[in-house]
């Protein structure tokens, strides 16, 4: 907790339901107002149609700026490192712990789902940190709220930190307002794993069927096992590098002249230590730059199809 910071009311979504319906909404009601938060409008927005005065029970509209208030304190920006296609967001939640999230060229966003991470990858800075808690979906909507008020948002990769398929329950909530409420086309949300047997399981039973990606770094289970051990990106205390463009590039024509189709992920930036968790980590041992004084191009942590 943030010295002098209030705890939002509603880390979980249950909370902000029941809030609402306290005052008398109904699920037709709570659901304009999920709408209108999740396009980071105003809860009192209304519609082209209906304006809220003619919606709304007074004692909700009379509460929505407290509801506003409550909804700001899940997830706020303390951190912005703008580059030419995209930002790369340290994002402090209502306790403190902080997330990374990134705004990725075309109307994509990273987010995280996850502070830290069980599966330890053996080359990613969260993986290092371990888990130490779940991100709630309230705050997985947040993350792209944030975004939002930023620029348009069409694309929602769940690939910043964590691994998806270890918080389920949450992600998929998350991907379900995201894919409904937050008017977001199914394939346009990237659930990324590094393949948990669950996520098969579960996935083709959601109403919003999300697109997969799953990360494999290496067809070689031995050296896949060492590299994800539970289940990380070069970083100055790793011993891990980043191939060439050059051997990138030999390695996909070699693929692509023997019949597999193959892209090369673009990742921006290399020169910020942006990838996963770097952003959160110097933020910890103090040496992040405070919001827009520090300037470069960004790492993203998820790759943009070259396509
Ligand atoms: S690369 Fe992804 S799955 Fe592996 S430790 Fe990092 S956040 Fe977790």
């Amino acid at each position: 907790m943030i010295a002098g910071e209030p705890d939002s009311r509603f880390m979980q979504l249950a909370e902000f339901y029941q809030s609402l319906q306290a005052l008398g909404a109904k699920s037709a009601h709570v659901d304009r107002i999920l709408r209108a938060w999740l396009q980071a409008k105003p809860l009192d927005a209304g519609t082209r149609r209906q304006a809220s005065e003619n919606f709304l029970p007074l004692a909700v509209r009379e509460a929505l700026p407290e509801l506003t208030a409550n909804l700001g304190k899940l997830a706020r920006v303390i951190a912005e490192h703008p580059g030419e296609d995209g930002a790369r967001l340290l994002v402090a939640l209502a306790d403190g712990q902080t997330v990374e999230s990134v705004l990725l060229p075309r109307g994509g966003v990273c987010i995280s789902s996850q502070i830290g991470c069980a599966v330890g990858c053996t080359f990613c800075m969260t993986g290092k940190q371990g888990l130490l808690r779940q991100v709630s979906s309230a705050e997985m909507i947040a993350q792209v709220v944030l975004a939002r008020q930023r620029r348009a948002v069409r694309r929602v990769v769940f690939m910043g930190m964590g691994e998806p398929s270890h918080n389920l329950d949450q992600v998929l909530e998350a991907i379900n307002l995201l894919g409904t409420a937050g008017g977001i086309g199914h394939k346009n949300l990237v659930f990324s794993t590094v393949g948990d047997l669950r996520v098969f399981e579960r996935l083709p039973q959601q109403r919003v069927i999300p697109a997969l990606a799953i990360s494999l770094h290496s067809t070689d289970a031995g050296l896949r096992r060492h590299l994800l051990p539970n289940a990380d990106n070069a970083t100055a205390s790793l011993d891990y590098r980043r191939p060439s463009v050059a051997a990138l590039t030999a390695m996909a024509r070699h693929l692509h002249d023997r019949g597999i189709r193959t892209t090369v992920r673009n990742s921006v930036g290399q020169d910020v230590d942006g990838g996963c968790g770097q952003l959160r980590a110097r933020h910890l041992d103090g040496s992040v730059a405070p919001p827009r004084q520090r300037r470069g191009v960004l790492v993203q942590c998820v790759g943009e199809p070259n396509s």
